[in-house]
């Protein structure tokens, strides 16, 4: 009982710290958050309204609105409600999962490739689990359960948090916490991006990608129109399709980038910054670790907004290259759910 008290009042102050740096979050940082917000209605409203003002008639046609213009403006109003239901969620902080683990109600742990270590390392091979003083924290016991026995616990203590960190997490500097799988920080969203909004970002992409190449339709539409009209209409509706069309370019990589992330199971950080990345450095730049084939993969990543945490452990080494040997692609491709490559199916 004593234990859970301690481990409880060390959660309290911790969230408290967290909570106090939050609450001195300068007014500067809140101006631009709010300033990238608005920023990013007003373009929305400048390049669609810009269409309609130069062209009325792609709005009223013979006194009623054409359907598809209907529609065009239910997916803008889409995605800007995407937009902010994106903004303000939440990326999964490891010190709420931590008090979730805690209430060991909540907390879901990727057993696969655990049972296979944990049988492997019977006999002898002693792990942080099994480590006497490890008992005293039942969050570091799941923590140091996921991490390959061995490794000091120094390796994943946040030294910021003073939290013990799950694999794939990183401490956020703009927000002043740990994030659970974290992919990067979204300035114009103001949020982090991590375990539990990856996926309403990839709608968020996918919506401002459609609405993007669906106004550059509306500029083509209009110019190629042959009625003649005032040299300023012309020259505005050219430098909204260029600007328009670079967004799009931009958006459109984006978007796949990060399907490819999402088919793969793999974060920006830990592709950008792979031989930073402790547990991935020394291993073949074709094996994905955490990648449990497409299909899996992609119902963790439309799951992980919902109320458990996935916590994953990091594969052994010798795992790990046993996928580089074989045909790391297959890791990619497959779908070891459909293939019984994997008995991981929940
Ligand atoms: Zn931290
Ligand atoms: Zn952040």
């Amino acid at each position: 009982m004593a234990t859970a008290d301690n481990l409880c009042v060390r959660i309290r102050d911790t969230h408290d710290r967290i909570s106090d740096r939050c609450s001195e979050m300068s007014d500067r940082e809140k101006k631009s958050k709010w300033s990238a917000k608005v920023m990013l209605v007003l373009l929305h409203v400048i390049f669609v309204g810009l269409i309609f003002v130069l062209d009325p008639d792609l709005l009223w046609k013979n006194n009623g609105m054409p359907w598809w213009t209907i529609i065009y403006l239910a997916l803008l109003l889409a995605t800007i409600v995407q937009y902010f239901y994106t903004a303000y969620s939440q990326p999964g902080f490891v010190i709420d999962a931590m008090r979730d683990g805690n209430e060991m109600h909540a907390t879901f742990v990727n057993t696969h490739n655990l049972q296979k270590r944990q049988s492997s390392s019977r006999g002898g091979n002693l792990g942080q689990s099994e480590n006497p003083n490890s008992n005293s924290s039942h969050w570091f016991k799941i923590v140091s359960d996921l991490h390959p026995p061995g490794t000091s616990e120094r390796e994943w203590t946040c030294p910021y948090c003073n939290i013990y960190q799950p694999p794939r997490s990183k401490h956020c500097h703009e927000c002043d916490k740990c994030v659970l799988q974290f992919d990067h920080h979204c300035v114009w969203l103001g949020t982090c991006i991590g375990l539990k909004n990856h996926c309403r970002f990839w709608w968020y992409l996918l919506l401002q990608t459609s609405i993007s190449a669906w106004t550059i339709i509306l500029y083509f539409y209009f110019l190629r129109q042959k009625i003649p009209m005032a040299w300023w209409k012309d020259f505005l509706a050219i430098l909204a399709l260029v600007i328009l069309t670079l967004i799009f370019i931009f958006l459109f990589l984006l978007c796949i980038f990060h399907s490819y992330l999402a088919m793969t199971n793999q974060t920006t950080y830990e592709l950008a910054r792979r031989r930073r990345v402790p547990y991935l450095r020394g291993f073949s730049e074709k094996v994905q670790p955490f990648s449990q084939g497409i299909c899996r993969n992609l119902y963790m990543f439309c799951l992980s907004s919902k109320k458990s945490y996935l916590l994953e452990p990091i594969p052994s080494a010798e795992e790990l290259q046993n996928r580089a040997a074989s045909h790391p692609w297959l890791d990619c491709i497959m779908c070891k759910c459909c293939f019984g490559f994997s008995n991981s199916c929940l």
